[in-house]
């Protein structure tokens, strides 16, 4: 029953489901003991013993202090806590903020509420595989520059940033940065030390854990000011009593996505190869979307000329195929996706676009199904597109 709702699922980038053996170390954690971390007896200590834990294997995922590692809710949670933590903190030294065109709405509805606040944003442009010059940073950093925020990788095409290279340039200006690394952690390398970066965020639900934990990764010097008050959790930064099934299951996700990583980018990047080459000689007049070898492995993102993403989504849905076009975020709204429109598609081929994304429990068997059905759903959409002439 679980893996036949598996099959057809196309949408790794959106969720994950939660690998067994994250969830079986969740289960005692609930109603066994549930005890509150921060009290005296036994259990208790027994709960804060398994926080710790997680927080280890965290640090170990990104290369990083265990105490540099604080429990939020989500990756939209360590985002706002990063921009708006840091903004609050350098209040006296600026207002200004540099970040990208194409970053994920936690990051952008941040910047955009702090510009009806008096804050100036500048986003930088990317190039048509969705890069951002690194000249082009350097140019708009000022001396009211309190914060850079770019993320590792982009959720929708998959474009990887040159992180280090932006960061080195950041900091030769003595400006912070933060990366939203939600996508590329469990994928690929996320090395905090090597990275050096100051702040990164992280979510579970992105790589085989449950939904509604994520990290913020903070360095020991760098200081923030907290948007929460309470109990004086996580060191003073994001208090309230700490979701220990959530956190006890990242900290197994995020141990098995060390062990994983490497098997798994071979056999991932082996099967979306296949189905891009295949695509391409099974369906004329279509894109690949921010083809780049800078790109993570597991995704692919396509425009499908002169139809509608939301038609293919639907027709594909009934065969049992679950895929998104543009952002999961965006998906209610029929505006074409602003990640493509910034790498330069026009709003059309923006429309006909559709991200396939694949994942731990991908096979080859789901990559034929598709191939198979896929050109068969564009032929009798394109049939009926007044768009389409042969
Ligand atoms: C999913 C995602 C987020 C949001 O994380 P949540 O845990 O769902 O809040 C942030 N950034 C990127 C790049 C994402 O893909």
């Amino acid at each position: 029953m679980m893996n036949e709702r598996k099959t057809g699922y196309f949408d790794y980038n959106a969720t994950t489901p939660v690998d067994p053996r994250v969830l079986s170390e969740m289960k005692p954690f609930f109603s066994e003991i549930f005890h509150n971390p921060a009290s005296f007896y036994r259990l208790a200590g027994e709960a804060r013993y398994r926080v710790e834990a997680s927080r280890a294997q965290i640090a170990k995922l990104i290369n990083s202090h265990t105490d540099e590692v604080y429990f939020t809710s989500g990756g939209t949670e360590s985002d706002n806590m990063a921009i708006m933590g840091m903004v609050k903190h350098l209040k006296s030294k600026g207002n200004h903020i540099i970040t990208s065109e194409i970053e994920h709405p936690a990051v952008l509805n941040t910047c955009k509420y702090l510009e009806k606040n008096g804050y100036e944003i500048t986003y930088l442009t990317v190039d048509q595989t969705g890069q951002v010059d690194p000249d082009e940073l350097i140019k708009q950093i000022t001396s009211k520059t309190v914060l850079v925020s770019i993320m590792h990788a982009n959720n929708e095409i998959g474009t990887i940033q040159p992180i280090k290279e932006l960061c080195q340039i950041v900091h030769q200006k003595e400006v912070f940065f933060h990366t939203d690394a939600v996508q590329s952690a469990g994928k690929i390398a996320v090395d905090v030390k090597e990275l050096d970066v100051d702040m990164l965020s992280l979510s579970a639900h992105k790589i085989y854990g449950p939904k509604g934990v994520g990290v913020l990764f903070k360095k020991r010097n760098v200081k923030i000011d907290p948007l929460a008050f309470g109990g004086g959790h996580e060191r003073g930064l994001r208090p309230g009593t700490e979701n220990v099934p959530g956190i006890v299951g990242m900290g197994k996700a995020a141990e098995l996505a060390v062990e994983e990583m490497d098997s798994e980018a071979q056999r991932l990047r082996q099967m979306r190869d296949r189905l891009q080459k295949e695509l391409v000689n099974r369906v004329p007049d279509i894109l690949i979307n921010g083809n780049t070898p800078k790109r993570l492995y597991n995704t692919l993102n396509i425009s499908v000329r002169h139809i509608e993403g939301e038609a293919m989504l639907a027709m594909l849905d009934q065969d049992g195929f679950a895929l998104s076009s543009g952002s999961a975020c965006s998906s209610k709204s029929t505006k074409p996706s602003y990640v493509l429109t910034a790498i330069g598609l026009s709003p059309e081929d923006a429309q006909g676009s559709l991200r396939i994304s694949l994942g731990k429990y991908s096979t080859e068997e789901d990559i034929d199904r598709l191939l198979e059905v896929f050109p068969q759903v564009v032929d009798g959409l394109r049939k009926i597109s007044p768009f389409w002439t042969e």
